[in-house]
């Protein structure tokens, strides 16, 4: 029964694919259609609701109210309460702006030269659609079979905003419903034009870990408003250009973290070689020599390794010509490797300002995490990923930016973040920016990775 089943499996799963493929980029187009920029997520949510529901998924809302909208499609209903692989997605995007920048109209979903191209396209609309074809080839054996998983896919708002209005509400008080073993939500992605390494051969990387956000205003509050021409030296505003200039030109320290050193073993593993070979122990001071020299010459490197902080703007309370401002401030946009916590960054950045007039406020605090540490689910997912991608090569990798995966990180769940698709610079850029778009080939070949991992995983 077993083995005639797998056979008429893989039979309509080859059939499947070769027909998800025109199927999914019309789905998609229409998807990146809706234009769904934070806060406005409701109509995508019922758009893809109800395509799941066609489909054949069990759709289940976790909450719906205006502009905080968020639902679980599954192959089995959420309360039988099976061991669950959640595929995490967000149905928000962000603004477009001006669409004169854009080569086609930036909701428009066109499909032209072999890409979809849209606001979404690539984040992360394409990522859904990858994952709701590749859940969809199980949904008829869910049908006859127990099978060992339920496999869910988890629609989310609001993620370019902070998680608030979706994956903060998943995790803080629904997440006992979905009963995960895993989560996979957005992340790396394969890439073949990394600078700092010389073999060219494609390296996949599944994130593990993220980096914390942390927003802060600096205030310089001093009594000296009055005349500019008789302040003395140290009004507000020369106390923050100076205090500004000490932090942002201070090297922030090299800090390899669990999560960077398991990277780095990986990656030394993957590319061999003597370059291989150093970076392949990363507690020796080789690899701290050559990491130090790394980090100075690629931002990349550097972003991996150190705790970053950016001036996002700054505010000055002018009046008059004539008149010093008694008060200015400073925004920074901070990124915390995992294991410095935001009271060790601010301790460092009072202490490299070094004035006694520095008042530190945070504005918001994103969410802080230890790495996922590699495990079977890991093994499958870079297996079925070296499966499609004959050459390349899966490491674990820490992201330098931050996505809702750490809201379930912290609750002590796996999770991998992978866009199982080979992305170039180009590509990367445009996330975010004008003329984004997802490549036909990274859909189809993405639902090929998923739906084997799914198979080694439900068919076990
Ligand atoms: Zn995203």
């Amino acid at each position: 029964m077993r083995r005639y089943f797998i056979f008429t499996f893989l039979f309509f799963f080859n059939f499947s694919v070769a027909l998800a493929d025109s199927t999914a980029i019309r789905l998609l187009s229409e998807y990146v259609q809706i234009e769904s920029v934070s806060g406005k997520e409701n109509e995508a949510a019922y758009f893809m609701a109800n395509e799941c529901r066609k489909a054949g998924f069990v759709v289940e809302y976790i909450n719906d109210t205006t502009g905080s909208v968020n639902f679980a499609a599954s192959l089995y209903p959420l309360s039988w309460n099976k061991p669950n692989i959640v595929f995490h997605n967000h149905m928000d995007v962000v603004p477009a702006g001006s669409g004169k920048y854009w080569d086609y109209p930036p909701f428009g979903g066109v499909i032209d030269k072999g890409k979809v191209w849209g606001r979404g396209a690539m984040d992360n609309k394409g990522l859904a659609i990858i994952q709701f074809f590749a859940a969809k080839n199980f949904l008829r054996s869910s049908y006859d079979l127990d099978l060992p998983y339920n496999v869910t896919l988890l629609f989310v708002s609001g993620e370019e905003t902070g998680g608030i209005t979706g994956s903060k509400i998943v995790a803080k008080d629904f997440i006992e419903k979905f009963n995960p073993q895993i989560v996979i939500g957005e992340g790396g992605a394969g890439m073949d034009d990394l600078g700092f390494l010389t073999k060219k051969s494609p390296i996949f990387g599944i994130t593990i870990a993220e980096k914390q956000n942390l927003w802060l205003r600096l205030r310089w509050n001093t009594d000296y408003a009055g005349h500019a021409s008789i302040v003395e030296n140290d009004y507000a505003s020369m106390l923050m250009v100076n205090g500004l200039y000490r932090l942002l030109n201070h090297p922030m320290p090299i800090i390899i973290t669990n999560e960077a050193a398991i990277m780095f073993r990986a990656l030394g593993e993957a590319i061999g070689g003597v370059k291989g070979s150093v970076m392949k122990k990363p507690d020796s001071r080789l690899f701290f020599k050559a990491l130090e020299l790394m980090s100075k010459n690629d931002p990349e490197v550097r972003d991996l390794v150190t705790n970053k902080i950016t001036l996002s703007g700054i505010e000055a309370n002018r009046t008059a010509l004539n008149q010093n401002s008694n008060t200015e401030s400073a925004y920074l946009d901070v990124r915390l490797l995992p294991g410095t916590s935001v009271e060790e960054i601010m301790y460092y950045i009072k202490s490299v300002i070094n004035d006694d007039i520095v008042e530190i406020d945070i504005i918001d605090r994103g969410m802080a995490s230890a790495g996922t540490v590699p495990d079977k689910y890991f093994a499958l997912l870079a297996s079925a990923i070296e499966k499609e991608f004959t050459d390349s090569k899966v490491i674990p990798m820490l992201l330098p930016a931050s996505t809702d995966n750490n809201f379930f990180r912290a609750l002590g769940i796996p999770v991998y973040g992978i866009n199982p698709m080979m992305v170039s610079d180009k590509q990367l850029k445009a996330i975010h920016n004008y003329n984004e778009f997802i490549k036909i080939e990274d859909v189809t070949k993405g639902i090929v990775v998923f739906s084997s991992f799914l198979e080694n995983l439900l068919y076990q």
